[in-house]
């Protein structure tokens, strides 16, 4: 498949770590240039390693191998006191890589890691401008003082209630995985509903999962341009593939698509795909239980009433009170 944004994803995830390595390998370079001991225990581990090699053939004495192995130890201990010596951790020499589950090969098991399907997902998602709002939208930005502690017309304050879905909200991302329910965020605009999950998605993405956030109507554009694509075949390893599998898929606003038949469709497809592969969601609308029977057709809705935990938002819209503060 050519598909000009993966291959773009591609040789910017090789050139990333191209460029890690480069930097790594001109920091020991310029090391040994300081320090020459610390080159010739290099050289001398090296030699000490070649030699292990050609001695593991089978009829090397067994006192010989233990031999080498001593001495390589023995030169490793000098490394190590020598870097530490001079100020540097024990470790200041061995790369680090900027992904732990794939030691930056890309891949693991033969499957892509996540470290580079999120990379793929940030550009083919236009994501890229997510990471800004979650420096700012996350657990430790979020302020409870906005919601008002007077019940008002409510069955308890929005307050009250709003802590209940704090709590909620915490307890998804702890459990994240098999045991965690999906979440039905709804409400008038202006309650938090989008702030919080900006706040689920922060956590999982530093996590190291794959999350997708978009609104409904660009959900379906997605998949629309993908069914109707030139090259039909190409879809099943299309990028929208991943509506389908990333760890997390975060519909926001659900309920402002246009509805057609084929999104109809298409949202049942999704959604009932991925609660059949115990892939977790979360949806952010303004739709209530009833109004969301009358949108969608009655198995849509079943099923996510069936397999959702509903939390109301309710209350004064809190970016009125926000700005006044800003
Ligand atoms: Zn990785």
């Amino acid at each position: 498949m050519k598909d000009p944004i993966y291959n773009d994803t591609l040789i910017e995830f090789n050139e990333k770590i191209l460029r890690r390595k480069r930097i790594h390998k001109q920091r020991i370079d310029d090391l040994y240039k300081a320090m020459p001991q610390l080159k010739s225990l290099h050289d001398g581990i090296n030699r000490a390693g070649l030699k292990l090699a050609l001695s593991s053939i089978p009829g090397e004495s067994h006192k010989n191998l233990e031999n080498i192995k001593n001495e390589i130890a023995s030169l490793k201990d000098d490394e190590r006191s020598l870097l530490q010596s001079k100020g540097y951790p024990e470790d200041y020499l061995q790369y680090k890589p900027a992904c732990k589950v794939c030691m930056d090969e890309g891949y693991v098991e033969g499957k892509r890691c996540n470290c580079f399907n999120s990379l793929l997902i940030e550009k083919y998602y236009d994501q890229s401008n997510l990471k800004n709002i979650l420096s700012k939208e996350n657990f430790d930005t979020f302020k409870m003082d906005y919601y008002s502690g007077d019940k008002g017309p409510y069955p308890v304050s929005p307050k009250l209630q709003m802590e209940k879905i704090l709590l909620e909200s915490i307890d998804f991302v702890k459990n994240f995985g098999e045991e965690s329910l999906n979440l039905y965020f709804f409400g008038d605009p202006g309650l938090g509903k989008t702030f919080l999950s900006h706040c689920i998605a922060k956590e999982l993405l530093d996590k190291g999962y794959v999350v997708i956030y978009q609104t409904a109507s660009e959900i379906m554009d997605i998949v629309r341009r993908s069914k109707f694509s030139s090259n039909p075949e190409a879809y099943q390893n299309h990028p929208a593939s991943y509506l389908y599998t990333c760890d997390l898929l975060i519909i926001d606003d659900l309920g402002t698509e246009t509805l057609t038949e084929f999104a109809n469709n298409e949202l049942f497809t999704l959604i009932n795909k991925r609660l059949k592969d115990n892939k977790k969601m979360i949806i952010s609308t303004n739709l209530s239980v009833n109004q969301l029977e009358k949108r969608y057709s009655t198995r849509l809705a079943s099923r996510v009433i069936g397999n959702f935990h509903f939390l109301e938002f309710f209350g004064e819209d809190i970016r009125m009170k926000k700005a006044d503060i800003l």
